[in-house]
Formats: structure tokens, C-alpha cells, sequence
């Protein structure tokens, strides 16, 4: 096998047309020619760059929010600090010296990292050397205790399908191959029961995406956080109830066409937040806030003042451009959202308040 296109376009003559699920989870996670099995994609050197990799602000706004709940939640003796696709481990580590003066919250953490790219948890590993960590494979593995979470651009990287409302029910969008290149189409039209609620909202042409894995990866978060406290952040790019094409490649931080050079390019989609919503119980929701919303109430312009009076020249211009590309509503501020998970006894984590 020399590269994914060939492997991809083998499958799809043995087998027929790819589902958009199957080839983002084989382009991103093939075992030994995935995108995140082979690659560190963060950064300037890489394909794209996350919250956390523009400035500290962001994990220390995040830490600090995640250790008031835990104080209002009465401190907890043990709990699970975990982070779902960590990254280069980066927000996490901002997370942990945010909070080293909250008395006790960091001695009672146990860190644990969902990570599927062994790339990336070896980076995570010299990212935070000095704490001891654990990883697992899915949210699913993670102990039972209270769990303080965050997922900052986890849930847009899981593989979603595709359906177009046509005049006679949903088809799905499929990838065949086109004179050796691979090509989108349509395949039959099939009952989707799953998406019946869907036909009172949408019109003929109307493209909707659907992501299996939200609902076990919340119902993992939202049993532990409703048995035994906690709460999680979950951030990512998306809105309310998906609508339209959001599937997209990104290759040294410029759009691409996601069926060129599979395993090239990191795959993405908006992440549906009226899904993560509907996986909640039996642990409660908070409105879905825009990141800078939520960023301006945990104090980030503060923060972002007190660190300026130490900078000057170049250093503190792009400290300034990183305060407002984290918040201001034309860059990441309202693309970005946020949705809160707390358990049904407790106050929504701060930030995320009605
Ligand atoms: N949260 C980080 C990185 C976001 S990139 C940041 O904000 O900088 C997406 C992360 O999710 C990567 O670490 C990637 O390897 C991981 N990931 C993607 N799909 C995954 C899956 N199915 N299971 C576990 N981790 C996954």
C-alpha cells in the first residue's frame, strides 16, 4: 500500500461508494497513514491553529473556570481533570499553572487525556512533563468520579455523513471514484427514521449532517457529571441544529478540497451543538454562548491588561491581535461557541450563565 488515495480508491472497487463517515475516519485515523497517526497538525508549521496555541489567555480563562465550579461544587478530595483531544497538550498545560493557586484543586486532579494519535500523546507527554497523566482511547475508559472536562475542537474532528433532501426522501452523500480521482455523488433514497423531525425544518435541496459519536462520547461526560458532580466546557466551531455543507479540509492553514490527497489535510465539520444538547441528560445544559462572550465574563480583557503592562514592541502587538482574534465577533468570537454540562443539583459552571 503506498498512500490513502490508493487504499481508499481499492476500498471503494471492492466495496461501492464510501459513506463522508468512513473516509474522514480513514483519512484522519487510519492506523499508519492517517492524517493524526502521522502528522503534528497544529501551528504555524502545520495545518491549522487552535485557541490555545494563540495565547495563553485562552487554557488560564478555561482553568479558572473550571476550578470555581469545582469550589462551588465543595472541592472534591479526587476527581478526573481530562481534556478530550488534547493536542499538543498546550491548553492543558496552561489549564494546570492557571490553577496552581487554587488551594488544593491541582493535587486533587487526575489528569487524563482522550487521545487517539500516538503522535500527539507523545507531544502531550513533553508538554506536561511533571504532572502525572493517563490516556485513554475514548471518554468511555475515563474512572468514575467527579470528571471537570474540557474539549476544545474535539467534537468538529469526528466523522459525520451527509444527507440531501430530495423530492422523495434523504440520500446520502457518498465518494466514488472518477477517472482515478475521487469524486462526490448521491446514493439511494433510503428511510432515515433518525432524521424524521428533520423534514418539518428543511426544504428539497437541503443538505444536513449527522455525527453518530456525539451521543456516546456526551453520554460518557453526562453520567459521570450527573452521579458523581463535575462539569464540562465544550467549545468548538458550529450552532444550533446543522444546516448546509460545513465539511472542509484545511492544508498549511488554507482550504482545500477535502477528497484531494486524503490523510494530507485535517477534516473537519461544524459541530452540531442541538445534538450535544440532546445527549445531556441526566446531566443539565447550559445555553450555547459565543467563546468571546464567555471569554469577556471570565475576565479575559483584565487578564489581557495586567499581561500587556509587561510587554512592548512586537510582543505586545500580538498579544494584542491574539486578545481579539480569541474574541472579537469577526474572528473566533462568535464562530466559536460554547456549551456548558453541569449536574441538575448545581449551578452552571461561571461564564455559561443564562
Ligand atoms: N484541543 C486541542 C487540539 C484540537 S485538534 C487544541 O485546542 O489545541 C483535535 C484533537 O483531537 C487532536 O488531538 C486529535 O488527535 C484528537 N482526536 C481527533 N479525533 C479523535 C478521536 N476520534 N478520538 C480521540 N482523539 C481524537
Amino acid at each position: 500500500m503506498t498512500d490513502l488515495l490508493d487504499h481508499i480508491t481499492a476500498q471503494i472497487h471492492a466495496n461501492g461508494p464510501m459513506r463522508v463517515d468512513e473516509y474522514m475516519a480513514t483519512c484522519l485515523l487510519h492506523p499508519t497513514l492517517g492524517y493524526y497517526t502521522t502528522r503534528n497538525p497544529l501551528g504555524v508549521q502545520g495545518d491549522f491553529t487552535t485557541a490555545p496555541e494563540i495565547s495563553q489567555m485562552f487554557g488560564e480563562m478555561i482553568g479558572l473556570c473550571l476550578a470555581q465550579t469545582w469550589l462551588s461544587q465543595g472541592a472534591p478530595k479526587r476527581f478526573t481533570l481530562a481534556e478530550l483531544g488534547p493536542g499538543r497538550g498546550t491548553l492543558m498545560a496552561d489549564i494546570l499553572r492557571a490553577t496552581r493557586n487554587v488551594p488544593g484543586f491541582v493535587d486533587a486532579a487526575e489528569v487524563a487525556l482522550v487521545e487517539a494519535s500516538p503522535k500527539l500523546r507523545d507531544t502531550q507527554a513533553t508538554t506536561l512533563a511533571g504532572y502525572k497523566v493517563s490516556w485513554a482511547d475514548t471518554a468511555d475508559a475515563l474512572p468514575d468520579q467527579p470528571l471537570y472536562l474540557v474539549a476544545n475542537e474535539f467534537f468538529d474532528a469526528l466523522p459525520i455523513r451527509q444527507f440531501i433532501r430530495s423530492a422523495d426522501g434523504w440520500r446520502e452523500r457518498q465518494i466514488g471514484v472518477t477517472d482515478a480521482a475521487l469524486s462526490f455523488g448521491l446514493g439511494p433514497v433510503l428511510p432515515q427514521p433518525a432524521l424524521a423531525a428533520r423534514l418539518d425544518d428543511t426544504a428539497e435541496g437541503d443538505l444536513i449532517e449527522d455525527c453518530a459519536q456525539i451521543a456516546p462520547n456526551m453520554e460518557a461526560i453526562s453520567t459521570r457529571i450527573a452521579a458523581h458532580g463535575g462539569a464540562a466546557i465544550i467549545i468548538d466551531y458550529g450552532d444550533w441544529r446543522s444546516l448546509g455543507d460545513t465539511f472542509q479540509a484545511l492544508h498549511a492553514h488554507e482550504k482545500t478540497d477535502p477528497l484531494t490527497g486524503p490523510g494530507t489535510s485535517d477534516l473537519t465539520a461544524h459541530v452540531d451543538f442541538e445534538q450535544l444538547a440532546a445527549a445531556a441528560p441526566p446531566a443539565l445544559h447550559t445555553r450555547v454562548t459565543p467563546q468571546g462572550v464567555f471569554l469577556e465574563r471570565l475576565g479575559i480583557t483584565q487578564r489581557a491588561q495586567d499581561l500587556a503592562k509587561t510587554m512592548d514592541g512586537a510582543t505586545l502587538e500580538a498579544h494584542i491581535a491574539a486578545h481579539r482574534r480569541l474574541t472579537h465577533p469577526s474572528e473566533m468570537g462568535n464562530l466559536f461557541k460554547v456549551i456548558g454540562v453541569y449536574p441538575p443539583t448545581q449551578i452552571p459552571p461561571p461564564g455559561l450563565e443564562p
